[in-house]
């Protein structure tokens, strides 16, 4: 059993000891929660030195990259979540159903080029396929 216990010093806010009840009875020690191997990471990709963000023949490129992103961040799968329930889960082109196998591109109504939000109301999810 591993319990939490919260000290408030002088010279440091909070310092948290946790203890391991073994036993024979409390032993103080480290204790691992998790390793830090078992960590999810992402690489992060560089973008493009020929990349514009305000050129119009970029947005697809751009939009790709930001779908991408989405997914790894909870802000962001908050925000696919929203748009695929509102959707009723399927693409606005073809009207099939979006799945995590079928994938997605978050496409913008207003082009962010010509002043588009990054807002849910200017965006809708498409199949990779719909969205080219
Ligand atoms: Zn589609």
């Amino acid at each position: 059993m591993v319990d939490a216990k919260v000290l408030r010093t002088p010279w440091w806010p909070v310092v948290v000891f946790l203890r391991l009840q073994a036993e024979a009875g409390w032993n103080q020690g480290t204790v691992w929660l998790f390793h830090a191997t078992s960590l999810p990471f992402h690489l992060y990709t560089k973008v493009r030195r020929a990349a514009n963000p305000y050129h119009p023949a970029w947005e697809l490129y751009f939009e790709e990259r930001e779908s991408r992103h989405m997914a790894h961040t909870l802000a962001g799968r908050a925000a696919l979540l929203y748009l695929w329930r509102t959707q009723g889960g399927k693409c606005l082109a073809c009207g099939l159903p979006i799945s995590w196998e079928t994938g997605w591109h978050s496409h913008h109504v207003v082009p962010k080029v010509l002043g588009g939000h990054d807002g849910a109301t200017n965006r809708q999810l498409l199949h990779p396929e719909c969205h080219r």
